[in-house]
């Protein structure tokens, strides 16, 4: 058994009396027993002083576990009387609120462990208590809106939360941080979402980064009256790579096995940039643009699109993005046709990408957090508690 004089100290019993604090007679847990000093208490119903005792009760609690081991604590609370309008009412006590099943730090705790990428079955597990519980006290958090950075970056992921198949994240891709997340991808509700922001503060987004979402454009020219709007660079080049692929792969089907075999092998080298092949690879990489004059066009277009992004300025670049346009026109690969229509619809915000530091990587990394936390989740039913955890945790 510790020192009465010692455990008085312990941090978690600040402020109350501790009668006795010793390991259980089988060793496998802690007890205390704890209460308050009597003292004068104003009635919360009148707000007249008593020291009168009407009776004690005896409530038993769960802490934290010390050293690996359950600490069990017994509170002694008073309940006083007050003269003057006949009520009686529990003593305050700092280790544990009126009507709380648990001491303030088990929830403190309990909840500061929601912040990582667990479920609340699992903390409910570790903490010994019920999934509910979790849950509740968990609900308890309100993120409110927060302060729109200067740059934002907005894409949708699926969440399929409160029937809704969509949601959306919004980011600073500048601070590597979640904004906030968004319950659908209307357009009228998410103009009505940044609406709620006063002129002033929205005229000050002066960039927002997004894929090539007409839906997301439409709403960012309505609502940021200052903002430049930048595509993201990896999706866009993303397009080019898959048109390239997919031209590979057509081709490859009227090989024989072994050719086709070799091809889908030697893939990487269609797509590695043509800087970064070695003398070995554009030995290779010749042999197969060779076998196909249809893949040595849309190589040439995949290689020709990075130039755009080499330029020193985004007047240079549109004019290069036409250029691209027209050769691509000219060569006419299948492919590439899903490029030409979406590159013209999209010059301008392809050609703002030059000279700009910010793209989508933050967000679709975050967008990647969110999916495990929704499998982790068993999906994201209630909207409000997946944003919460989803806030808590990026
Ligand atoms: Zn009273």
């Amino acid at each position: 058994m510790l020192q009465d004089n010692y455990t008085q100290d312990l941090p978690i019993f600040k402020g109350v009396t501790v009668k006795y604090f010793r390991e259980s007679e089988d060793n496998n847990s802690y007890e205390a027993f704890i209460e308050m000093p009597v003292k004068e208490h104003h009635c919360p119903h009148c707000g007249y002083t008593t020291t009168y005792i009407k009776d004690y009760r005896l409530q038993k609690v769960k802490d934290l576990s010390l050293a690996g081991k359950p600490l069990k604590v017994t509170i002694s609370k008073r309940r006083y009387i007050c003269k003057n309008c006949n009520s009686t009412f529990t003593e305050n006590n700092p280790y544990i609120k009126r009507y709380c099943h648990f001491p303030q730090r088990f929830y403190f705790e309990a909840i500061k462990e929601t912040f990582n990428l667990q479920s609340f079955s699992a903390i409910a597990r570790r903490f010994g208590t019920s999934v509910t519980s979790i849950i509740r006290w968990f609900d308890n958090i309100n993120y409110p809106k927060a302060e729109l950075p200067s740059c934002i970056a907005i894409d949708e992921f699926k969440g399929n939360a409160d029937g809704e198949k969509f949601q959306c994240n919004l980011s600073d891709p500048v601070k590597h941080k979640i904004i906030d997340i968004l319950p659908n991808r209307d357009s009228e509700d998410l103009c009505k979402y940044f609406l709620d922001y006063p002129y002033e503060k929205r005229a000050k987004v002066k960039k927002v980064v997004m894929d090539l979402s007409t839906l997301f454009r439409s709403v960012a020219k309505k609502i940021f009256p200052e903002a430049k709007i930048i595509a993201d660079k990896f999706h866009v080049i993303r397009i080019v790579t898959n048109s390239l692929e997919n031209t590979r792969k057509r081709i490859q089907k009227e090989f024989h096995d072994a050719k086709r075999k070799w091809f889908k092998r030697s893939r990487r080298l269609l797509l590695k940039p043509e800087y970064k092949l070695t003398d070995e690879d554009k030995i290779e990489l010749n042999r197969m643009l060779n076998s196909s004059p249809e893949l040595e066009k849309a190589w040439l277009l995949k290689e020709k699109f990075y130039e755009i992004f080499r330029k020193e300025t985004r007047t240079e670049a549109k004019r290069e993005l036409r250029d691209w346009l027209l050769l691509a026109n000219q060569l006419s690969v299948p492919e590439f046709q899903h490029c030409i229509t979406t590159f013209t619809n999209w010059s301008t915000e392809i050609a703002n990408i030059v000279g700009e530091n910010v793209s989508n990587g933050f967000i679709e990394g975050s967008n990647n957090k969110i999916k495990v936390l929704k499998r982790i989740s068993f999906g994201f039913q209630n909207f409000r508690r997946s944003r919460n955890r989803i806030l808590s945790l990026i």
